[in-house]
């Protein structure tokens, strides 16, 4: 896993940065919030273990 966790978007896969809206789903994977909300209009599982999301 190249991707360190919690620490890039993976959905953009872009970097947090500190100012940008971050969610946390309830596998402890985060994204952006902007990014999940385009997801989430499709897919109710988690973009990076796919697990359901709540
Ligand atoms: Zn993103
Ligand atoms: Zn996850």
């Amino acid at each position: 896993d190249h991707i360190s966790k919690n620490h890039t978007c993976g959905i953009c896969w872009y970097q947090f940065v500190e100012n940008k809206l971050v969610f946390e789903l309830s596998c402890k994977h985060a994204f952006h919030f902007s990014c999940l909300k385009k997801w989430m209009r499709k897919k109710t599982h988690c973009p990076h273990c796919e697990k359901p999301v709540v």
